[in-house]
């Protein structure tokens, strides 16, 4: 009997790293990773490359993690801009994108409009400013077109999207050859797991994350959202470790 419960635990084991590992960050076969911190914020990093995304919660959370080069946040929600965290983070090569309501209430960091790019010739990237909003009547209130932005990061010819908080909107619908894409999905402030699988397999975008998906009444049923895509084996559904 001895022999059988050891390779039982041991296949236990390994099989807890093996999951505890593909939860914890997506390594991903162009170079680009990603690392959930929680909810919208996330870490992406190309080489020696860091962008912080919407950055939030305690400074201690970021003390063992890569400073950014580029910090993008896409508007002023608590879940999304943090003064205290962005001030921890900021370096002194750190460039800082954000709607002019998030630049505001910073007081430093350069303003990028719905339309916009950026383009970061030192670290061969481009960021291109995208609508991000509601357009369920009575979810009208919680993200107004122009106030915030979501983002495409195009790094070494790969496109990244993060949808911010949205719906299901036409900017999103149409967008091009996206290799990774951040979609959010909670109610009451963004859109169901229909409406965010329904806008995936339209726009196709080869990987896809769930992200910000504890609503009021709890998680979003990304189990759901998983089904839904599946409707195209070509994407791929991502699961990390948001919460
Ligand atoms: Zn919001
Ligand atoms: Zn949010």
């Amino acid at each position: 009997m001895k022999p059988k419960i050891s390779v039982l635990f041991f296949s236990i084991i390994i099989s807890f790293l093996i999951s505890a590992s593909s939860f914890a960050q997506d390594k991903t076969t162009d170079n680009i990773d990603f690392y959930p911190i929680n909810h919208a914020s996330f870490i992406i990093q190309a080489g020696t490359l860091t962008i912080h995304v919407d950055p939030v919660g305690e400074t201690d959370d970021y003390k063992d993690l890569e400073k950014p080069e580029i910090l993008l946040i896409t508007h002023t929600h608590h879940d999304h801009l943090n003064v205290k965290v962005v001030k921890y983070l900021q370096q002194k090569n750190t460039t800082i994108l954000g709607p002019k309501e998030v630049i505001d209430q910073l007081g430093f960091g350069q303003v990028i409009e719905n339309g916009e790019s950026h383009i970061n010739d030192f670290n061969n990237v481009k960021i291109d400013a995208i609508p991000m909003y509601n357009t369920t009547k009575e979810r009208l209130n919680f993200h107004k077109k122009g106030e915030g932005n979501g983002y495409v990061v195009t790094i070494n010819d790969k496109r990244i999207y993060v949808a911010g908080d949205t719906e299901d909107i036409p900017e999103m619908r149409n967008l091009k050859n996206i290799d990774h894409a951040f979609i959010c999905m909670n109610l009451p402030y963004t859109m169901t797991v229909e409406q965010a699988a329904s806008a995936v397999l339209e726009f196709k975008p080869k990987n896809v994350y769930p992200y910000h998906y504890r609503g009021q009444d709890g998680m979003s049923d990304i189990n759901k959202f998983r089904e839904l895509v599946s409707d195209n084996p070509e994407i791929n559904v991502k699961n990390l470790k948001w919460y």
